[in-house]
Formats: C-alpha cells, sequence, structure tokens
C-alpha cells in the first residue's frame, strides 16, 4: 500500500500587491524587497550610507525621518510580487493540492492579511480576472472530466459567510446556520444550500452574487466585509467504475476562504501565546491563529487544539491538521503606511511555517 509523503502538509506563501495611487502619491520608502521566489526583505536597510534630505521620505522634504531599516529576511515556500497574476499565484498553491484533494483529503486554502492587502482580490478576483476560488474550480472540473470512464463523480459548492460567530449561506441568504458533527459526514452547517454550477459563467456569477451578500461592516462603507470570513467549499464524491463490484464512496472538502482583516488581532500573535478575546477582535479570526500555533506546538505529537472556541474553527476541524492539505496565502501592502500590518503578517506567516 501506497503511504502518504512526509513532508509538510502546510505551505506558506506571500504575496505583495502593488502600491495603490494613494500609496505611490505619499511617497513612502517601500517595506518590501522581493529578492526571489522564495525570498522577501521586510524593511530593507537603505543602499547608500544616507546624507538626510538626498532622497525622497528624507527630514527635508517633509517625510518621515529616515532611519536604519528593520532588514528582515524572510523565506516562504513561494513569495509572490507585484507582477504575479491570478494563474501565477494558482499554479503555485491550489494546482499543487488538487492531487492529494483527488486521493481524498480535505484541503484549506486562507487568505490571511490585513484591510486592504489583497485577500478579496487574490481569491475572489475582480471582473474579468478571476481568483483562486474560480481558477481551481474550472481547473478541477478539467481533471474530473478527463478521469470520468474510470471514476463516477459528484460535486457540490457551497459559499457561506461567519460574522460575528454567525453562519449564513452566501447564494442563499436565511437566518443563521448551526453547526453538526456528523459520525460518517463529519462537519455538517444544517440547511446550508449546495449548487451545481452547469458552466463557467454560472460559477462566476454565484462567486460574484455571494460576495456581494456579505456583510459590510455597518458604520463604516470603506471596511467592507472586514470582519468577515468568507468560506467557498467545493465538495467532491467519487466512486471507481468498476463492473460487477460496489466501490467504496470517497469524499473529500477543499475550503477555499477568504479572512476576516488580521488588523485588530494583536502583535502577539507570532510568539504563540493563547490569544483572549478582546471587544474589538474577531473572535473567529483569533480562534484560527490560536489552533495553528496549538498545531505548530504538537509537530506531530498528540495535544489539545482549540478547535472548538469559534464557529470558524469548528467548521474547519475536519480540514486542518491531520491529513489535510493546507495553504496559508499572506497577503501584504508594500507600502510603508501599512508598516505594522506588514510586518505582522509576515512574523505570523513565518510562525505558520511550523506547522
Ligand atoms: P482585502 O480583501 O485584503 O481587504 P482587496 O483584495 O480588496 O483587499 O485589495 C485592496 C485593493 O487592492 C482592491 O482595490 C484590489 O482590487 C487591489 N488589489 C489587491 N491585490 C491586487 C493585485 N495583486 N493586483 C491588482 N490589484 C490588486
Ligand atoms: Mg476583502
Amino acid at each position: 500500500m501506497m503511504t502518504v509523503a512526509e513532508d509538510s502538509k502546510v505551505q506558506v506563501v506571500v504575496r505583495v500587491r502593488p502600491s495603490t495611487p494613494r500609496e505611490l502619491e505619499s511617497q513612502r520608502r517601500p517595506v518590501i524587497q522581493v529578492v526571489d521566489e522564495r525570498v522577501l526583505v521586510f524593511d530593507p536597510e537603505e543602499p547608500d550610507g544616507g546624507f538626510p534630505g538626498l532622497k525622497l521620505g528624507g527630514p527635508h522634504d517633509g517625510g518621515p525621518p529616515r532611519k536604519k531599516g528593520k532588514d528582515l529576511t524572510f523565506v516562504f515556500d513561494r513569495v509572490f510580487g507585484e507582477m504575479a497574476t491570478q494563474q501565477d499565484v494558482f499554479q503555485h498553491t491550489t494546482h499543487s493540492i488538487l492531487d492529494s484533494f483527488l486521493q481524498g483529503y480535505n484541503c484549506s486554502v486562507f487568505a490571511y492579511g490585513a484591510t486592504g492587502a489583497g485577500k478579496t482580490h487574490t481569491m475572489l478576483g475582480k471582473e474579468g480576472d478571476p481568483g483562486i476560488m474560480y481558477l481551481t474550480t474550472m481547473e478541477l472540473y478539467r481533471r474530473l472530466e478527463a478521469l470520468k470512464e474510470e471514476k463516477r463523480f459528484e460535486v457540490l459548492i457551497s459559499y457561506l459567510e461567519v460574522y460575528n460567530e454567525q453562519i449564513r449561506d452566501l447564494l442563499e441568504p436565511k437566518g443563521s446556520l448551526a453547526i453538526r458533527e456528523d459520525p460518517d459526514k463529519g462537519v455538517v452547517v444544517q440547511g446550508l444550500s449546495f449548487h451545481q454550477p452547469a458552466s463557467a459563467e454560472q460559477l462566476l456569477e454565484m462567486l460574484t452574487r455571494g460576495n456581494r451578500s456579505r456583510t459590510q461592516h455597518p458604520t463604516d462603507a470603506n471596511a467592507t466585509s472586514s470582519r468577515s470570513h468568507a468560506i467557498f467549499q467545493i465538495f467532491v464524491k467519487q466512486q471507481d467504475r468498476v463492473p460487477g463490484l460496489t466501490q467504496a464512496l470517497k469524499m473529500a472538502k477543499m475550503s477555499l476562504i477568504d479572512l476576516a482583516g488580521s488588523e485588530r488581532a494583536s502583535t502577539t500573535h507570532a510568539t504563540g501565546q493563547r490569544l483572549r478575546e478582546g471587544a474589538n477582535i474577531n473572535r473567529s479570526l483569533l480562534a484560527l491563529i490560536n489552533v495553528l500555533n496549538a498545531l505548530a506546538d504538537a509537530k506531530g505529537r498528540k495535544s489539545h487544539v482549540p478547535y472548538r472556541d469559534s464557529k470558524l474553527t469548528r467548521l474547519l476541524k475536519d480540514s486542518i491538521g491531520g491529513n489535510c492539505h493546507t495553504v496559508m496565502i499572506a497577503a501584504i501592502s508594500p507600502s510603508s503606511l501599512t508598516y505594522e500590518d506588514t510586518y505582522n503578517t509576515l512574523k505570523y506567516a513565518d510562525r505558520a511555517k511550523e506547522i
């Protein structure tokens, strides 16, 4: 019998988005230097010893005072620079776990990062430039089509949101939904709608419509969906076609998650400390951080993983840890305007490599 490769089941990648017009206008120094496809430097040292006022950003032009950078080098499974396309990100993230998904392992892909760092762009994308949710589903359909002589497949998708510790169906919005653990099916959301998009257009339409149903922060129009976690799930049921024999059903699910903004989670993320909930901190996001920290600490040993602490972690209990494949995509902006958020995201992504 074949055994599953013992290499890490967690991949951590970083995507640096392009500067926005506002960031370009602010003429701050860039805080990210992409060295190659695996290495980046946060807050690089400026190349010359520096005469104050010589460059933009020096003290004489009203910019921030010149300072020595932290000059921290980080290594990840992959680093995507500003020029990376959705296709590049897809090829080096979910594409590489589709094999294991088709072998029956649950998979999860998280976009982590502060609001505005590029999570939704990466997962959902925009018109004419669809993201990983779409690209993954289309590639999956292609693979299943190629295998259809050998196997019988059923594919269903669902799209839900965790907002304020309530689960809502984004495709058929109704009241909040409860989670149940089924001995055969694993984690089940009661009353969640499942769909079989008949075409690529229909899939895109569902993704866009679902995203539009996400909860917007009531008091701040700019903080669109920054506190909601959007979870797109693909369920595949498969059975070998062998004449005269009833083959066992194999089921697996892939969860693609556009997480709430990480800006309110405190800087203690990276230390592995158990975080306590604060009034403004997203409970599900903190619980996820704690679960991943517990998995990193456990390193194969049996230990308590606090899945029960939030809706998000209960929902993903059968999709992170164990034999599941996980990809974390840390989204960051290149600008010093978001220095602390970027630093925290990188520290946390670095920590996640230990899982
Ligand atoms: P988040 O979901 O993390 O809050 P968004 O994905 O909404 O952030 O990105 C913020 C803005 O930056 C959006 O206008 C988005 O279109 C743009 N953006 C993000 N990443 C990219 C990218 N890789 N290429 C082009 N534009 C991007
Ligand atoms: Mg977003």
